[in-house]
């Protein structure tokens, strides 16, 4: 073994040099200081000092070959390039071993720790014994001044050994292969290989030198495949992402499931408040059942604003385009906030630009939300005074841009506020602003909103004199315009309740507050309800030629959710209600997905009032 012409010294010193630099790198860069890692720099040292063993006693035989030196040196190297071969089978035996348990960390395990030091101090004591023997037996090596190479009973017995323990890589490799769980190792097969060639090419041709240099090249490149730090702190990275991903996922489904769980008794204290308002009760009793609806109205905003921003965090929230006449939308949102004005001394201004396109496309229901957002503050921060909303429009080929300003004289916000404006939960002049009911959610969920559509609003305010609020969007054209999903409501016709008279109304709900709910509020309108308290019920009835105007389906039941039922439905000949969807579970873009599975409509709990006569008028008050 060792063995070269001396030309060839050349490479050894690249290899030598590359090692360097490796070590250098590995030694500077930040690692964790796990048992691989300290494994691998023992590689790095063990191949420097064999390859510089290898290089001197290469030297000496050469040039000295009579020096008493030369022998000892030769074996020394022989003793070096088993050290290397010991601690690339310990490397072998660690990284696909059974018993390789770690942390979430990737820290072992203590039984683990216990069990590879053993297998060290096992692989240390064979290895001092083959070094010994190594050291004890005759060791020939020839000369010509030119050329060298070692042979004899200790070069053989070195082979031997080096042999075994590829023979050991390989059939420990491939018997553990599973527990190779990390794709990263697989190049160590590659390692092992190469390994195995340079035994063998090296025990035939002991002139060529090959062993340690294959051994540096094999710890070069395990440096760029398993042990580079870089890539151990991104698959650490990867995988606290992973684990920030998780949590995160698991905080938006709570505030999901929280908001289902809250909009189901708000939907009772909704629907029997609004049932009772219009029962004969005293105005007193009037009043104070109008304030429940308020502050229930209050909360239902304070959990749809959590939601958004839970959802807007999580990148969940998604934009769903559909078709839309903003004329509707910005007739609506007039009504809305002139409702919301009461009995505030304020002119409300509206300016919309003559030239706005029939029909746009684009997420209507957030654009709504957001300028909703936007009137709403100016109505809750203005006292006196006017607002003016506007809106115009740019055209750009089959682009346009809506300009959406809210400007108002109310309370103004300081400058050094601005920029905070937009962050959630803040909230200012909070002594004036205390009677003011708010979350400080509104505005952070506006700029999303705006941001997820590529939008941009700005802000100019003058403390004390007030504010203006500017969007900019840009919207696609639709050319021919065709029947909108925005579905407005439109100037409210009064409902005919002597059509409805005979109009019976399935509910198919597994809650029973909220059958009740449901069944109260149907009752106002002459309807005649029955209710069922499950898919399979609803089913049975429809089978048995139970005969509806209209089917109030709840989609989150037990064992068969509303989406199921429905597809039963379906299937069954001659079934033609209209059915329409009942959830708590109220996010963006679940209108859509509700027509699409194959709902007639959609309703959310707690039912909005205008939004049930929405639908009744659409499906029952007809003759
Ligand atoms: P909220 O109104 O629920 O408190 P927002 O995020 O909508 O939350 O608004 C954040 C803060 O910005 C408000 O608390 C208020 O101090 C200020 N603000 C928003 N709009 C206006 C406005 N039109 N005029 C004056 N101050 C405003």
């Amino acid at each position: 073994m060792g063995c070269i012409e001396m030309g060839s010294l050349y490479f050894q010193i690249a290899s030598l040099f590359y090692l360097g630099l490796i070590m250098i790198i590995y030694c500077t860069k930040k690692k964790r200081n796990t048992l691989e890692n300290k494994i691998y720099l023992g590689l790095l040292i063990v191949t420097f000092i064999a390859l510089i063993l290898d290089m001197a006693s290469v030297y000496l035989a050469i040039v000295n070959p009579t020096h008493f030196f030369a022998n000892p040196l030769c074996k020394l190297y022989l003793v070096g390039i088993l050290g290397w071969v010991f601690l690339f089978t310990y490397y072998v035996f660690v990284i696909s071993s059974k018993k390789n348990y770690s942390d979430e960390e990737g820290n072992l395990k203590k039984a683990s720790k216990i069990y590879f030091k053993k297998a060290f101090y096992i692989l240390l004591f064979i290895y001092l014994i083959s070094s010994l023997i190594i050291l004890l037996i005759p060791l020939n090596v020839y000369s010509d001044g030119n050329l060298m190479y070692t042979y004899g009973p200790s070069a053989t017995f070195s082979y031997t050994v080096a042999g075994i323990c590829v023979v050991f890589w390989l059939v420990i490799m491939l018997s553990n292969y599973k527990e190779i769980k990390d794709k990263k190792y697989l190049p160590a097969f590659a390692f092992i290989v190469l390994a195995t060639i340079s035994v063998i090419i090296q025990a035939t041709f002991p002139e060529i030198l090959l062993v340690t240099s294959a051994a540096a090249f094999i710890t070069v490149l395990t440096y760029f495949t398993i042990e580079n730090p870089d890539l151990k702190l991104i698959n650490e990275l990867n995988f606290a992402r992973e684990q920030a991903e998780k949590a995160n996922n698991a905080k938006s489904e709570f505030l999901s499931s929280m908001s289902h769980e809250i909009r189901t008794p708000l939907n009772a204290i909704v629907g029997f408040s609004q049932a009772l308002v219009e029962e004969e009760i005293s105005n007193e009793a009037k009043e104070e059942v109008n304030d429940i609806i308020m502050a229930s109205e209050n909360l239902l905003e304070i959990v749809n604003g959590i939601l958004d921003i839970s959802k807007i965090e999580a990148n969940k929230l998604e934009i769903v385009n559909t078709e839309y006449e903003p004329m509707k939308i910005l007739e609506e949102l007039v009504s809305l906030s002139k409702a919301r004005l009461g009995e505030k001394p304020i002119e409300f201004r509206t300016n919309f630009d003559s030239l706005l396109p029939k029909t746009l496309f684009g997420d209507y229901m957030r654009i709504k939300q957001i300028i909703l957002n936007l009137l709403t503050n100016a109505i809750k921060y203005t006292k006196t005074g006017y607002i003016e909303f506007r809106v115009n429009c740019i055209q750009k080929g089959n682009i346009c841009r809506l300009i959406v300003s809210v400007e108002d004289s109310g309370i103004g916000i300081q400058k050094d506020k601005i920029d905070k404006l937009f962050t959630k939960f803040e909230r200012f002049d909070i002594e004036k602003n205390i009677t003011i009911e708010g979350t400080g959610l509104g505005l952070a969920i506006t700029k999303k909103l705006v941001e997820l559509m590529n939008g941009k609003i700005v802000v100019q305010s003058i403390y004390g004199q007030g504010s203006k609020f500017t969007v900019a969007l840009d919207q696609q054209i639709v050319i021919t315009p065709t029947i909108s999903t925005g579905e407005t409501i439109s100037k409210e016709d009064p409902i005919d309740l002597s059509l409805l008279a005979d109009k019976k109304v399935l509910i198919v709900d597994d809650n029973k507050i909220n059958l009740k709910v449901a069944s109260r509020l149907l009752k106002d309108y002459n309807i005649k309800t029955v209710e069922s308290d499950s898919g399979f019920e609803c089913i049975n009835r429809i089978l048995q030629k139970e005969e509806y105007d209209l089917i109030f389906l709840d989609d989150m039941m037990p064992r068969m959710s509303g989406v199921e039922t429905l597809k039963k439905l379906k299937e069954i000949s001659n079934f033609h209600t209209p059915t329409i969807a009942l959830t708590a579970n109220a996010i963006s873009g679940m209108k859509e997905k509700y027509l699409k599975e194959g709902f007639d409509d959609y309703l959310s709990k707690p039912i909005d009032r205008k939004e049930l006569n929405r639908v009744i008028r659409k499906f029952l008050n007809t003759k």
